[in-house]
């Protein structure tokens, strides 16, 4: 028998059942596991929202030993104790928080389903089924999102920060082509970036890693209704240009991380006439509006921006994470990112088909899409639109039981985002953040904390369509004993 360092290689044999385990065993970890997600999924409103965030605790607990090997109970029980105790729960529908949804059921599966095929979309001709599912699905979003048939392409990404990046690099492809292989240096134009200094940090970050620098990004102060100012914007265009500044792009955002404010991109469009830029609407949240008959036309003018950024995981509660990338230039993703290998498989050569790998950001790749796919089966567009309105009213109904109960809000915007508070106190973060930690700490709820201009705001939002009335009557609640209480 060969031996490799004293062991026998054939003991690799084992590893079937080490790895696999026996069906009977497999049958036992999931029974196990299905009772834990049923008490979970059943009763999320049972726990407490947010944990205290004790890090010693925490470390200790993950370092504690956790006994055999072979104990494989004891394994998925730590792991379930360990996000039960020390998580905030974005599925309670008392989380009030940043754009996480509860999971639906259609995403739980299809995350499940993806992990055992595995497929591996970076080549088409190895997953040609996912690969074809996400390009139906961009074809769909495309159209909702009013582009023209023959005129759409994008790709899923692992969320927005990356579907902005993407965005940086096509319109930096478009306006210097030759970029590519030669870089910034062979570049005498200095490119900039412009949004509103509502914008989401991702396209800073995105600024910094495609090489411009976060200075070039121009952050444009917004109008009175919080939205990126056309004025401004052209104003500091101007300035720019005099200066010896290129325009590159500009970013509009449709549901803005903060405030939910959706910038208005027909009071942009003549400004990308005179000046040429690349137009991006980062509509990670805000886009899902378009599923609704009824509300697409808050994000109008959106079919004229040169690429958009949807997340699936944001409003239509699909489980972290589904950015995707819409762009109605059907040839610059592949101008941006072809590249050609010797080891990618070419199977595929003869056939009118795209590889991915040749096309985003990213290699291996996931099959994220399903979960998006798996929700219109089981849903249907229509059940998304039901979604998407259940949450509009449910945010209607909290601002107005908000301002019922003597509290100023500080955000217009039609999407279900509340930023709230005193004028007594909007001047006075410590004592904004002392009452946002107070409800936190009761465990009751989970919000935040936004600073609009000058004021200090508390922050709810509709995240989850287990969220009612009563809920929101429970947040209310919590406000007014802690306000009484001083
Ligand atoms: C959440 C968000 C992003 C970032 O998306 P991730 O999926 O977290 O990477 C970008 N822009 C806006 C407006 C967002 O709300």
């Amino acid at each position: 028998m060969s031996t490799l360092g004293g062991k026998s290689i054939f003991a690799g044999l084992n590893l079937l059942t080490m790895y696999d385990l026996t069906p009977e065993k497999r049958k036992q970890l999931w029974d196990r596991l299905n009772a834990a997600f049923e008490q979970y999924y059943t009763h999320t409103a049972a726990l407490p929202v947010a944990p205290p965030l004790d890090k010693p605790a925490i470390q200790a607990f993950i370092r504690q030993s956790i006994g055999p090997p072979e104990d494989l109970n004891r394994a998925l029980d730590h792991v379930l104790e360990g996000l039960t105790r020390y998580a905030v729960h974005t599925p309670h529908p008392m989380y009030f928080g940043l754009y996480n949804p509860r999971s639906s059921f259609a995403g739980i599966l299809a995350d499940t389903i993806t992990a055992f095929f595995n497929p591996q979309i970076a080549a088409w001709s190895h997953a040609p089924f996912a690969a074809e599912v996400e390009s139906f699905l961009i074809a769909e979003l495309g159209r909702r999102f009013g582009y023209p048939e023959s005129f759409i392409d994008g790709a899923f990404t692992s969320g927005g920060a990356e579907a902005n990046l993407t965005a940086l690099l096509c319109a930096a492809q478009h306006r210097f082509p030759e970029r590519k292989h030669a870089g910034w240096q062979s570049i005498a134009a200095k490119p900039l970036i412009y949004c509103s200094k509502e914008c989401h940090h991702s396209v800073i970050k995105a600024a910094q890693i495609i090489g411009l620098g976060t200075n070039a990004v121009r952050s444009i102060d917004t109008d009175a209704a919080l939205k990126l100012d056309p004025q401004l914007l052209e104003h500091q265009i101007v300035r720019d240009l005099e200066a010896g500044y290129l325009p590159m792009m500009v970013i509009a955002t449709e549901g803005v991380t903060g405030t939910g404010v959706i910038d208005d991109i027909p009071a942009l469009l003549p400004l990308k006439e005179k000046y040429g830029f690349w137009l991006h609407a980062d509509a990670a949240y805000g886009g899902a509006a378009v599923l609704s008959e009824q509300h697409k036309h808050w994000v109008a003018g959106i079919e004229h921006a040169d690429s958009i950024t949807f997340d699936a995981h944001k409003w239509l509660s699909i489980p972290m994470a589904a950015g995707i990338f819409i762009t109605r230039h059907p040839d610059i993703m592949g101008r941006t990112f072809g590249i050609s290998t010797e080891y990618m498989p070419k199977d595929a050569g003869g056939l009118d088909i795209v590889d991915p790998y040749t096309h985003t950001v990213q290699w291996s790749r996931r099959f994220t899409g399903l979960k998006l796919y798996l929700s219109v089966l089981m849903y249907g567009w229509d059940g998304l639109e039901q979604l998407v309105e259940q949450q509009i009213s449910t945010g209607e109904y909290l601002r107005k039981r908000l301002s019922e109960t003597g509290w100023k809000t500080y955000n217009a915007t039609p999407l279900p985002v509340v930023c709230f508070g005193q004028e007594s106190m909007e001047r006075d973060p410590a004592q904004v953040n002392a009452l946002c930690q107070k409800v936190i700490s009761t465990g009751k709820a989970w919000i935040s904390v936004y600073k609009i201009n000058e004021d200090y705001t508390l922050r709810a939002c509709i995240t989850n369509y287990n969220t009612t009335g009563q809920d929101i009557e429970q947040l209310l609640g919590v406000l007014e004993e802690l306000m009484r209480a001083g």
